[in-house]
C-alpha cells in the first residue's frame, strides 16, 4: 500500500470509483482508493439498475440529465460493456397526492428540456397492458432514462482504474484521521497510514461514521432498503417501473429475470441480511401493480442501505470544518443514476480548488444555511430526523 497519496478516495463503490477514474485522467498524481470489504460490497451492486432523469429538485434533473448521456458512451468511454439498454423509466403513483408530484415534476422536467410526459389511462393500457390500471392514478414515462448492469459499472470503473495507476486498496479498513488544523494531513487504516493532500468520502451510507472521525458532522440517515430477483422469464419489461411509494422499483434483465427492490425503514444498525418482512411486504406490492408477477417464483434476495439526507439530495464538495475533506455522499437512493456526473465534477473541483456551478448547491454548508433541495422523490419523510438535524438547517421536508 502507498504511504503517500495525492488523494485518498474511501469507498471502492461506484461513487468512489467513478470519482479515482476521473481524479487520475486529470493528472492529479497518486489516486488511492481505500475500500474495507471487495469493490462493489456496498449499496453499488445491490441496487436495482435504474438510470433516470425524472426528480423533482431542478439541481437533480441537471445533474441526472448529464449523467445519462455519459452512460450512453460509458461502455465506449471505459473499454468493458455496462450492458446499457434505453427502455425509458415510468414513475407510477397511486394517491391524488403522488398524482400531483408527478404533474409537478414533469412540467419542471419538461422546463428543462426532458421530455418526460404525462400517460393517460387509455395509452397506459394500450402501451402496459401488464399493469393494473385500478392502482395506478397517474404516470409519467421519460423514454430517453435507462438501465445498465450494476456489477459491469463497477467492474468497468475499477479496470479503468487500474489501467490508469489508481491504487485499488481493497480489505483495507479507514479507522481514523491525523488532523491537523482544519486539514486531514494522514489516513489512518487498518493496513497502516497513508499521507494525502485530500480526502474524498465516498463511503456510503457509512460516510456518516467516517466524517465522523474527522470532526465532520454529516446529517446522513441509513434506510434499509432490500432486492430481490424472480426466475427468468421471456424479455418483455423495457422501462424501469418506479413506484412513489417506497420507492419501489421493478425491471428486467437482459437473460429474463424480474428484479424489484423496496426502500423498508430507518434502521441503524447498518446489517446486510435479508429479511421475511421484505419478501412478504414487496410480493404483496408488487402483485398488485404487477398482476402478472403472481405466477413468478422469487429466486434470491438482499438487503442494502439507502443513504438519506434531510432534503433527499446528495452532499457533495468540500466539508466546511476539515476544507481538504470532499464530501461525495447522501445519494437518497440515486447514486447508481449520478455516479458518472459526480465524479466529473468533484474531479473537477478537486483538481482546479474552484467550485463549479452544477456543484456548489449540494456543498454540505446547505443543511447549516437552510438552502435545501428538496427531492419529492427521494423517500425522506420516512426517518426521523430530530436528532441529527444541525441547527440551523429546517426539519425534513414532507413529500
Ligand atoms: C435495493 C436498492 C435499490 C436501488 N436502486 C437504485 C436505482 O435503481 N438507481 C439508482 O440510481 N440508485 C439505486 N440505489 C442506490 C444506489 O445503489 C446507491 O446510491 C449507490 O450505489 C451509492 O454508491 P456509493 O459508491 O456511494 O456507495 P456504496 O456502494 O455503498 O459504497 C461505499 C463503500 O464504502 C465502503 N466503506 C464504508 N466504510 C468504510 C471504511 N471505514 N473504510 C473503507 N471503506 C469503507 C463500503 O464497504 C462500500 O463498499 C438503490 C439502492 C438499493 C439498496
Amino acid at each position: 500500500m502507498l504511504e503517500k497519496a495525492e488523494v485518498v478516495v474511501i469507498g471502492g463503490g461506484v461513487v468512489g470509483l467513478s470519482v479515482a477514474y476521473n481524479l487520475v485522467k486529470r493528472g492529479v498524481g497518486k489516486v488511492s482508493v481505500l475500500e474495507r470489504r471487495y469493490l462493489g460490497s456496498g449499496a453499488s451492486t445491490r441496487n436495482c439498475c435504474g438510470i433516470r432523469s425524472q426528480f423533482g429538485a431542478e439541481e437533480n434533473i441537471r445533474l441526472a440529465r448529464e449523467s445519462k448521456k455519459i452512460f450512453q458512451g460509458l461502455t465506449a468511454e471505459l473499454g468493458f460493456n455496462i450492458l446499457h439498454i434505453k427502455g425509458g423509466c415510468m414513475m407510477l403513483a397511486s394517491t391524488p397526492e403522488e398524482a400531483e408530484i408527478l404533474e409537478r415534476n414533469v412540467r419542471l422536467q419538461n422546463r428543462l428540456g426532458v421530455n418526460t410526459r404525462l400517460l393517460n389511462p387509455g395509452e397506459l393500457r394500450a402501451r402496459f397492458p401488464y399493469l393494473n390500471p385500478d392502482k395506478i392514478r397517474a404516470a409519467s414515462f421519460d423514454p430517453t432514462d435507462s438501465k445498465a448492469h450494476h456489477d459491469a459499472v463497477v467492474m468497468a470503473y475499477s479496470e479503468a482504474c487500474r489501467r490508469l495507476g489508481v491504487e485499488l486498496n481493497t480489505y483495507t479498513e479507514v479507522k481514523g484521521f491525523k488532523v491537523e488544523g482544519k486539514a486531514i494531513r494522514a489516513v489512518k487504516t487498518s493496513r497502516g497510514e497513508v499521507k494525502c493532500s485530500r480526502v474524498v468520502n465516498a463511503a456510503g451510507v457509512w460516510s456518516r461514521q467516517v466524517a465522523r472521525m474527522a470532526g465532520v458532522n454529516l446529517p446522513n440517515r441509513p434506510l434499509r432498503a432490500e432486492g430481490m430477483v424472480t426466475e427468468p422469464f421471456h424479455y418483455f419489461l423495457d422501462p424501469t417501473i418506479v413506484h412513489l411509494n417506497g420507492p419501489l422499483e421493478l425491471t428486467q434483465t437482459l437473460r429474463g429475470e424480474l428484479v424489484g427492490g423496496l426502500a423498508d425503514g430507518e434502521d441503524f444498525s447498518l446489517n446486510l441480511n435479508s429479511s421475511l418482512s421484505f419478501a412478504e411486504n414487496f410480493c404483496k406490492r408488487a402483485v398488485e401493480i404487477f398482476p402478472r408477477l403472481k405466477f413468478a417464483n422469487l429466486m434470491r434476495q438482499w438487503a442494502g442501505y439507502f443513504d438519506v439526507t434531510p432534503d433527499g439530495s446528495p452532499v457533495l464538495g468540500p466539508a466546511e470544518e476539515v476544507e481538504n475533506f470532499f464530501q461525495a455522499n447522501g445519494f437518497s437512493g440515486h447514486g447508481f443514476t449520478l455516479a458518472p456526473v459526480v465524479g466529473r465534477l468533484l474531479a473537477e473541483v478537486i483538481a482546479k480548488g474552484k467550485a463549479t456551478p452544477s456543484l456548489e448547491p449540494f456543498y454540505p454548508s446547505r443543511f447549516r444555511e437552510g438552502k435545501l433541495i428538496v427531492e419529492n422523490t427521494a423517500p425522506v419523510d420516512r426517518l426521523s430526523w430530530a436528532s441529527t438535524l444541525p441547527e440551523a438547517s429546517s426539519s425534513a421536508p414532507s413529500r
